[in-house]
């Protein structure tokens, strides 16, 4: 089978450029000028559109299995090929989690039945519990492990728990202290991994709630209660035992100045440090949330405009690496319960490149670094590239077609999760994703699933020992170029 996606505008961090791209068995097979002629079984015109390098979400929520109410993986991933998302990267915290090599391989078979787009899957760490899983999870194909540091698990389900004052009860595993989070660090470092940390001290977070006197009822209270200082001093932290450990760190939605400021000081340093946010940090601030409180919430929070700013700041310098939609669905009773009882988290794997295609679309950021931040730079960090996450011979015909004069207005009943609430219900936007393909085959036309669920488990093949911090910041190197 050979596709012809013919007269677009191919979109890399490099730059921009005419060509026709010739797909071939799943795989890129040439690249030619506008309009040489070739022989294809089927030609897809692309005149007129931007070609990016399939995108790429790495923090997507999928409930599956465990809160399969919520969502499910099959959804998400429709969903995430709605979106112009042509690979997944699955977070750990479903019900069981993956935390083995028997788990990881239970899920991974699971999901590959259902997946619409590819995906890889992260592995939860336990602390100590699970340390000596680490070399296996990795060796078998996990594309970084996560540590929901300052989380309790429950014992029976490793459920994160949410609220408690008792962190020694008997049915929690106790949030890992530093003397054991190190360790963790040290044998993610020996297994050459990625470490990406929830970064809220959980210390200042009781002391912040404890001072406001009672659980968050609006969202001036949430920043109040989950303050900025929580999440630079686990910043803070985290630098630190990568320094110590080598090992590659990663801030996982990070939502502070503050925060960007370390990250940016520890790069200049030589440490291995990179951190990804989301397109709410980048669309809401907390001021705005008013009448939208349990839609809007989530952890760490949306917080100032100053804040904002230099994620902003950080996306454009490329302080920040890659970006992920944190898709983490509940239903819409669950959001309508007091803000104080409803859980944080949103609707968002298909509408994070809308959202960042409308900010393209208005100056706030470039296509080149677009392509960076939602494909080349999360690819190059999960050590996926240059199968995903480039327009090259050889690499996956994985590519996501934008058009960028469509204008039109997000609506929640036209999403493809489980749950069809969104908190950026009427936001008008300018640009679309029009046509997704994966591995060679169109898997979404007009933000609209087609053909038949063939994703399939991807693994990273080109694990850097420590991340590049000069080429991640700068998100080009000679072989990108
Ligand atoms: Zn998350």
């Amino acid at each position: 089978m050979r596709l012809l996606v013919r007269g677009g505008t191919l979109v890399s961090p490099g730059g921009q450029r005419r060509a026709d791209v010739l797909c071939e068995d799943g795989r890129i097979a040439a690249l030619l000028g506008a309009g040489e002629p070739v022989r294809a079984d089927e030609e897809l015109d692309a005149s007129g559109r931007l070609v990016f390098p399939g995108f790429i979400d790495p923090h997507v929520h999928t409930r599956d299995p465990g809160d399969t109410q919520k969502e499910d993986f099959a959804h998400a991933t429709r969903a995430a090929a709605a979106g112009g998302v042509t690979t997944v990267l699955v977070m750990p915290n479903a019900v069981p989690p993956v935390t083995d090599v028997p788990s990881f391989r239970q899920r991974a078979s699971e999901h590959g039945e259902v997946a619409f787009v590819d995906f890889g899957l992260w592995a939860l760490s336990l602390g100590l519990s699970n340390v000596g899983e680490i070399a296996g999870l990795f060796a078998e194909g996990a594309v970084a492990m996560k540590l929901f540091w300052g989380y309790a698990l429950d014992r029976q389900t490793l459920r994160l728990v949410y609220n408690t004052d008792d962190y020694a009860a008997a049915d929690m595993i106790a949030p890992a202290t530093n003397g054991e989070v190190i360790q963790v660090f040290q044998a993610i470092a020996g297994a050459r991994g990625l470490l990406a940390a929830h970064c809220e001290d959980r210390e200042i977070l009781d002391v912040a709630q404890r001072q406001l006197g009672h659980a968050p009822t609006a969202y001036s209270e949430l920043v109040v209660a989950r303050p900025d200082v929580a999440e630079a001093c686990s910043v803070a932290v985290g630098i630190e035992l990568a320094r110590a450990t080598g090992c590659r760190f990663h801030v996982a939605h990070i939502s502070s100045e503050r925060a960007v400021h370390l990250v940016s000081a520890a790069i200049g340093d030589g440490i291995s440090v990179s951190a990804e946010t989301c397109p709410h940090y980048l669309t809401f601030v907390a001021e705005d949330c008013k009448g939208r409180d349990s839609a809007m919430k989530a952890f760490p929070p949306v917080r100032t405009r100053r804040d904002q700013e230099a994620l902003w700041q950080g996306v454009r310098d490329g302080t920040i690496t890659s970006m992920g939609s944190d898709h983490a669905p509940h239903t819409l009773a669950d959001k309508s319960l007091p803000f104080s009882h409803a859980p944080a988290g949103m609707v968002a794997v298909e509408t994070m490149v809308p959202l960042m295609l409308d900010r393209m679309c208005s100056g706030q950021i470039t296509a080149e670094r677009l392509s960076w931040i939602l494909s080349e730079g999360t690819a190059r960090l999960y050590g996926l590239y240059p199968g995903k996450g480039a327009l090259e011979p050889g690499s996956d015909a994985d590519m996501t077609l934008v058009d960028p004069s469509m204008q039109w207005t997000i609506r929640g009943e036209a999403l493809h999760s489980k749950q069809r609430h969104t908190p950026w219900e009427g936001t008008a936007v300018h640009g679309a994703p029009v046509v997704s393909i994966l591995r060679g085959e169109v898997v979404m036309r007009d933000r609209e699933p087609v053909g038949e669920a063939r994703g399939r488990l991807v693994k990273p093949t080109a694990l850097p020992s420590t991340v590049d911090s000069g080429m991640m910041r700068l998100g080009v190197t000679a072989g990108a170029q």
